[in-house]
């Protein structure tokens, strides 16, 4: 897969044994038309191109014995080098013991112009490729999947909906969960009562300031019951800290 040749914020670059896996990011949603678009690049890097025998081969047995196989240094070390156009490009591993990828590392990767990840299978990457290579490793979450193309394609959608222009409402995306480091608001849309449970009065009202105050009261209350622990690490504003201690209040009169 080619990149579209445009100038776009940033460029993403995925080396990976499985080109196909990532075609439907280019044919679906709000990533794809970002890319045709040209704000966001977009290529795929086949490793085994850089294999250096007949068979193609790109993984090898571990040393001191073991079960799985492990990306062998060589080709993965030419294909970084291929896909390392710029100085300042950084190298992303996907793998279980990176950091935990959230909103903020989202943040931090999407001011960068050009990214190169690299998707293991099997045991994982020699370790060299890390210690020469690798400027962050991240994780998805703590568990174990098969590859990392699922967990590249996560991460490279959260970053694109940072850049601007890329989600056409730059507001949706500062009113999303974790933004703020808090979870978003509940939505409702047509109809008024679906199966006997109606959409709250104060959003029928047509007041905006008693919806917004509605929605940051709700941002408060889904954070507070289903991420406490996120409650611990958001900068809260005033008005949240009001908002906040008067929720818990009412939730002490209730128990
Ligand atoms: N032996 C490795 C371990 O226990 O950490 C697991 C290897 S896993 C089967 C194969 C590849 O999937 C990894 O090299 C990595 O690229 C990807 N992968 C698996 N789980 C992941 C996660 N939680 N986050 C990011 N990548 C992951």
């Amino acid at each position: 897969m080619q990149d579209n040749e445009k100038n776009p914020v940033v460029k993403f670059k995925v080396i990976t044994i499985f080109p196909e896996f990532f075609k439907p990011m280019l044919e679906f949603g709000i990533f794809s038309r970002a890319y045709k678009k040209g704000l966001i690049g977009f290529e795929t890097i086949d490793l085994r191109d850089f294999a250096t025998d007949n068979y193609r081969s790109i993984d090898d047995e571990p040393y001191g014995g073991g079960s799985g196989m492990v990306f062998k240094p060589v080709p993965l070390g030419k294909a970084i080098k291929k896909a390392k156009s710029e100085k300042k490009t950084k190298v992303v591993y996907l793998t279980p013991s990176g950091k935990l990828f959230n909103s903020d590392l989202a943040k931090e990767l999407a001011k960068e112009k050009d990214l190169v990840f690299i998707c293991g299978r099997y045991e994982g990457i020699d370790q060299r490729i890390v210690d020469l290579y690798v400027d962050y490793e991240v994780s998805i979450g703590d568990y174990v999947i098969s590859g990392g193309e699922p967990a590249a394609m996560i991460v490279i959608d959260a970053i694109a909906r940072q850049v601007e222009g890329v989600v056409k409402e730059m507001d949706s995306v500062v009113k999303d969960s974790f933004y703020d480091g808090l979870l978003d608001y509940p939505h409702y849309t047509r109809p008024e009562t679906y199966n006997g449970l109606r959409v709250p009065a104060v959003l029928l009202s047509g007041d905006h300031k008693r919806i917004e105050l509605w929605r940051e009261k709700m941002k408060l209350v889904e954070t507070l019951t289903k991420r406490p622990d996120l409650l611990e690490r958001a900068r809260l504003t005033e008005t949240q800290k009001k908002l906040l201690k008067e929720i818990k209040e009412q939730l002490r009169k209730l128990t």
